[in-house]
């Protein structure tokens, strides 16, 4: 169960100048973790902190002997460029790092002048994927995006039967899963027209993005071992943010029986940043089903779950066109959402992936599928958003847009917040489409 501690008091203040006041995404209740390292620089990507614009090299800071002693282990694991190794160590790893780490940053610290020297200021920063995900799992837990897009194909049937009952999600593919800040190619893939009487190989002309919360597996699971829901939040490790662009044409054609492909698997993009489920404590809220849907089976139900199982994580995304670019307009924000909108929560989610034995990995990624609340302006796709192409959206430079076209950038944004608790923010998944190289 998540208990608040000392590292939440929302209190605290950081020597650290930037990570205080109200503006910073990053300040001492948040640290989220990430692999980076300076750019232009030949040297190796490591594991680094986030507070306020800067980064807390973690290799340098363990040399400068900031930490105590027994958390050498933990330390070493930070030492490589990737996270697996310390995602795979488990919560109270996790949780004496964190602690150790609110420690040294706090404004009473005694290793102010050691660790000085191993801050980077973020701007001087370029990240990599923080985890080798093995694999990546395309959940789709939001039931107002669900009924949005059934409505598109089944009018009259929008929710498949299936749907309140088990979490619905299909294997991805992780080997496209890039860190944000990147660029590709507008898809080719085979398309075909209702009307025509065979597809044509051709660019994609439906290309959209999905708001996504990502979520990274951390304790593993044995094969052959179920994780219940009242231990499933221990394997978690924290989330971040995930569009998970796709391509509607190639999709339309491709996905019976057997679900999207190729209209998925082209890429991905995760934020830098992973902010830990105990970072997450003091935002988590009820978890609800209404009174005349079906209550899901015992073994995807408990207190917990009801008491704290929702995350209040507050979602935008933004869009800048190479126009609004060419014209200096800053990236506009076109819709708003909720993480605390998932019909299936984060514990359920691992509960049912691994109910039939499955193995969970360290640094495998689950995407929450698009998140979309209730309200028009609160659709995390395209797709739903222009009602399937048919009702283009206006940017206010005039600009139109149905589905995405080349040039065009894509910014997701989060953070939470409460009465008790300060903001605490994601950073970004930002990427932007090129031409077709077909
Ligand atoms: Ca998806």
């Amino acid at each position: 169960m998540l208990v608040l501690n000392e590292t939440h008091n929302p209190e605290l203040k950081s020597w650290v100048a930037s990570a205080n006041g109200t503006s910073t995404e990053f300040p001492i209740q948040n640290l989220p973790f990430a692999i980076f390292r300076r750019k232009g620089h030949d040297e190796a990507f490591r594991a680094g902190v986030a507070i306020g614009e800067h980064i807390v090299d973690l290799r340098a800071a363990h040399k400068a002997g900031v930490f105590p002693m027994e958390l050498t282990p933990i330390l070493k694991t930070l030492y490589k460029p990737r996270l697996n190794k310390f995602m795979a160590l488990g919560k109270e790893s996790w949780s004496a790092l964190r602690l150790a780490l609110s420690r040294v940053l706090r404004e009473d610290s005694d290793k102010i002048v050691q660790l000085e020297t191993c801050l980077i200021p973020q701007a001087q920063a370029e990240y990599k994927l923080p985890a080798r995900i093995g694999d990546y799992t395309d959940f789709y837990t939001s039931i107002h995006h669900a009924t949005n897009v059934g409505k598109l194909f089944r009018p009259d049937n929008p929710l498949l039967p299936n749907y309140q009952w088990v979490p619905i999600g299909y294997h991805g593919r992780s080997s496209s899963i890039k860190v944000s800040g990147h660029e590709f190619h507008r898809p080719v893939g085979q398309l075909k027209a209702p009307d025509a009487d065979h597809p044509t190989l051709a660019p994609c002309k439906r290309l959209d993005y999905e708001l996504e919360v990502g979520i990274y597996i951390g304790t593993e699971n044995d094969l052959g071992e179920s994780i219940s829901i009242e231990k499933a939040e221990d394997h978690v490790f924290g989330l971040c943010l995930f569009n998970d662009w796709s391509a509607r044409d190639i999709q339309a054609w491709e996905y019976q029986p057997l679900g999207p492909f190729l209209s998925k698997s082209f890429a991905s993009t995760v934020s830098p940043w992973i902010v830990t489920m105990e970072a997450l404590a003091p935002y988590r809220q009820q978890w609800s089903r209404p009174a005349d849907h079906p209550q899901p089976l015992d073994y995807l139900d408990s207190q917990e779950l009801r008491d704290r199982g929702a995350v209040n994580m507050h979602l935008e995304i933004y869009i800048q066109t190479k126009k609004m670019r060419k014209d200096g307009d800053a990236a506009e924000r076109i819709a708003i959402s909720n993480f605390n909108q998932s019909y299936w929560s984060i514990s359920q989610m691992v509960t049912h992936h691994s109910v039939n034995g499955c193995n969970l990995k360290a640094g495998d990624l689950f995407g929450s599928g698009t998140m979309s609340g209730p309200s028009e302006d609160s659709v995390g796709a395209l797709l739903e958003a222009t009602e399937g192409g048919k009702k283009p959206i206006t940017l206010k430079n005039g600009e139109t847009r149905t589905f995405l076209e080349d040039g065009d950038t894509v910014i997701l944004k989060g953070h939470c917040q409460s009465d008790s608790a300060p903001k605490i923010g994601f950073g970004e998944a930002s990427a932007t489409v090129l031409a077709s190289k077909y």
